[in-house]
């Protein structure tokens, strides 16, 4: 060791010139000197007092005894190389110095040199191994020269222990740091929590900043986290930073994305794939050394996972919370705002509004999507400056806004003003009416009605006309909240067996002889309540549920015929009313080869009851449509017939066998005076066309005689007899069977 040239001294006027003050415990090497000779400190601090060893000046501790020295050491500190005397107060002093460095103070990388003016009192190699000695001269050994040489490799081996430990022990607070930043989700959290890691790790002042990129711009950054002078900067742009050259530093390695170690400072960039990148300056004091800049290098690409984390969840917030189209809030965040107004106790003063943009899908198809687009951010600019800070505004679906606020600004009349005038899109006027559904949160039941509420309003406005308003009134809630209830209910009793079929019977009204049956559907509740099926059917409608039910119905009257048929009533005609959800349903042809191929019953004796709004749906797809049930042998009635709008021209194509005029024209029969009444018009349309009549509601037998008088074939109506279970029907039919 002692023949290591000269060369590796260099003196402080060498030094790198960082112009640090040599008092800075992280600059200099401190070496403890124990000896009870004075001349030895004099002897040592002359040979290498001014020398520099890896660049840093020495730092002298004297103790005149181990004794003192013990006392020096409690004083805490780190000691890079301790020359110790072995015998001063004792014979063994130095031995139990040693002890007390390794043992009681723990300094285990400090490095030791034994110096001894007696050859006889050399430690045992024992001793050399277990305390880690590592190094033992006579005084006469180390001149001047040898000196330099020793402490320069004890230093040399202390400063890379210590770099090896340091390096254990900053990967680890490494490992650490990136598990507890896994967990942050936040980005401010998240940035402020670099900061403190950083910091803690290099055991510096927490002086810094965390600047992110800006995602949308993808260029500007802002500070979005800062701690000790800059805090005042958190949450601003850089331009806010009153320190150009921090700035510019910042900017700087944006620019070239490249961690950068200066000496009164360091950048670092962690690269996102997501776009957002941060750049960390922190404020040092003094330049990091090698192996604190690889555990930054370390921790930099360590964090860059942690922080494509945050950023994904901030982007998945971001949508999760933002209409990306008009850079409102969305949906759920509106709900969210209401929530917060509710739990604040704010709800009584404000107003929730819906507005929903007419014929919106009609521009959307006409002009295309992206004019529809720049329509719609048309209309959310309009809104969000006339509304104000104080209202929150969000786009709650494609074509409707949800507006929260006092009722000066959401009111009809102020958001009806806004629609007045056209809005511009490409550079064309384009004018859009609006309705709007209102609910005053005071008169809401529950925050989790109030969005209900406003929805109810607003399709009450629909029905009533386009292009106006409805506040929510606590009756409109029960009623719709009732239609829900039911449908869920009809929904539970199609599979409980809580429905079934009655069946009415249809006469010849020449020889008064049964001629078939109408099937009509029962809902008795599991309470007990019977439902009329003009509550429940439109119900089933609305929720598509009519669609299996009219399976179901289709499916038993025809098992009902199959019954009817082996007790002898072979032609005899089942008559099953089809809703216009059903007929459009694309299934629905191959739902009644089904039916054919399971029952086994022969179509010829079926007949569908279609409505006359059915047959004026889509003429084209109609008759088709009419003409395939009819290829299977199926008939085919209009139910209620007069009480839609049929043009002549039209029925005359339709591939239809009877006509049902509605009980509504039989049973204002007796009322009307002259000329012809509208039964009788179909009755005489009906022979035109060659269709057969059929009347309902039939209830006296003036009715049947005035019907049958003017040519009318068939009736159905409670004068004949009510509607009636399976069992009923037979008897029934039977008592009339000869
Ligand atoms: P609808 O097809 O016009 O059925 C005739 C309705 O008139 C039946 O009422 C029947 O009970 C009633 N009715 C029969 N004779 C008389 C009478 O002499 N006087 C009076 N005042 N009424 C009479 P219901 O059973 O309450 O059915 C009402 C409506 O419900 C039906 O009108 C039909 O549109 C619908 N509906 C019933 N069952 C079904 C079904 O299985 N499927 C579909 N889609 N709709 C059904
Ligand atoms: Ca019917
Ligand atoms: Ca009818």
């Amino acid at each position: 060791m002692s023949d290591k040239g000269d060369d590796e001294l260099r003196f402080i006027s060498e030094d790198d010139g960082d112009g640090q003050p040599s008092s800075s415990t992280r600059r200099s090497w401190r070496i403890l000197l124990v000896d009870d000779d004075a001349d030895v400190h004099l002897a040592t601090v002359y040979a290498l007092g001014g020398a520099t060893i890896l660049g840093r000046p020495l730092e002298f501790l004297h103790a005149h005894s181990a004794s003192e020295a013990m006392a020096l050491l409690q004083q805490g500190g780190e000691v890079a190389v301790a020359l110790v005397d072995v015998v001063m107060e004792s014979n063994d002093a130095g031995l139990r110095l040693v002890k007390f460095i390794r043992e009681s103070v723990g300094l285990i990388d400090t490095r030791i040199i034994l110096r001894t003016g007696q050859p006889g009192y050399a430690p045992e190699d024992e001793a050399i191994r277990d305390y880690d000695i590592n190094d033992y001269k006579t005084k006469s050994e180390l001149t001047s020269s040898k000196l330099y040489a020793t402490l320069t490799a004890a230093v040399r081996s202390y400063s890379q222990i210590r770099t090896i430990n340091a390096n254990r022990r900053g990967l680890g607070m490494i490992v650490r740091a990136s598990a507890e930043l896994m967990t942050v989700l936040d980005m401010r959290e998240f940035a402020s929590c670099i900061i403190a890691q950083i910091t803690h790790l290099l055991d510096l002042p927490a002086e810094g900043m965390v600047c992110a990129r800006d995602v949308e711009s993808g260029v500007g950054f802002h500070v979005t986290a800062a701690a000790g002078r800059f805090a005042p900067y958190q949450g601003g742009g850089l331009d806010e930073i009153a320190d150009r050259d921090v700035r510019d530093k910042i900017e700087r390695t944006a620019r070239k994305e490249q961690n950068e170690f200066l000496a009164d400072g360091t950048l670092l960039f962690v690269g996102s794939s997501l776009g957002r990148d941060l750049v960390v300056f922190l404020e040092a004091p003094v330049p990091l050394e090698e192996n604190e800049r690889q555990l930054l290098e370390v921790f930099c690409t360590n964090i860059a996972v942690c922080l494509d984390n945050v950023a994904l969840v901030a982007r998945l917030q971001d949508h999760a919370y933002f209409d990306p189209l008009s850079r409102l809030p969305n949906r759920t965040h509106f709900i969210e705002k209401i929530k917060e107004v509710f739990a604040a106790g704010r709800a009584p003063e404000l107003t929730l509004a819906v507005i929903d943009i007419d014929h919106f899908a009609e521009a959307n198809d006409a002009f295309g999507h992206h004019y529809g687009d720049r329509l719609l951010h048309a209309i959310s600019v309009r809104l969000c400056v006339a509304v104000g800070p104080d209202v929150v505004l969000a786009r709650i679906a494609g074509d409707a806004f949800g507006l929260l606020g006092s009722d000066e600004i959401v009111n009809p009349t102020f958001l009806g003003e806004l629609f007045r005038t056209d809005f511009i899109v490409d550079g064309n006027p384009h004018t859009v009416s609006a309705t709007f559904g209102l609910a005053r949160l005071s008169e809401v039941d529950s925050v989790d009605y109030a969005m209900q509420d406003a929805n109810i309003a607003l399709k009450r406005a629909k029905l009533e006309h386009r292009g106006h308003y409805c506040y929510y009134t606590r009756s409109m809630g029960g009623e719709v909240r009732a239609r829900v209830r039911l449908m869920q209910d009809l929904r539970q009793a199609l599979g409980d067996g809580c429905l079934y079929l009655l069946f009415q019977p249809q006469v010849d009204l020449g020889s008064g002889q049964p001629i078939g049956v109408e099937t009509l559907l029962r809902w008795r509740t599991e309470s007990g309540q019977l439902v009329p099926p003009d509550q429940f059917i439109p119900l089933a409608e609305d929720s598509g549920l009519i669609v299996a039910i009219g399976d179901w119905v289709l499916r038993g009257a025809c098992q009902q015929l199959v019954a009817l048929a082996n007790e002898g009533f072979t032609e005899f005609r089942m008559a099953v009313n089809v809703s216009v959800v059903q007929f459009r349903h694309p299934d629905f042809v191959g739902m009644l080869e089904r039916v054919i191929a399971e029952t086994g019953v022969n179509p010829a004796n079926v007949e569908l009851e279609i409505t006359e709004s059915v047959a004026m749906l889509d003429p084209e797809r109609i008759v088709v449509l009419l003409n395939r049930i009819k290829e299977f042998g199926f008939t085919v009635a209009i139910d209620d017939f007069g009480t839609g709008f049929s043009s002549l021209a039209y029925l005359q194509r339709l591939p239809v066998d009877r006509l049902k005029i509605d009980r509504g024209f039989v049973s204002r029969l007796a009322f009307e005076g002259e000329g012809k009444n509208i039964a009788e018009m179909i009755i005489d349309l009906g022979r035109n066309l060659g269709m057969g009549v059929i009347a309902e509601g039939v209830e006296d037998a003036a009715q049947a005689n005035y019907l049958r008088a003017r040519g009318c074939h068939e009736a159905q109506g409670f004068l004949y007899a009510h509607p009636l279970d399976a069992d009923a029907l037979l008897e029934w039919l039977r008592e009339r069977d000869d």
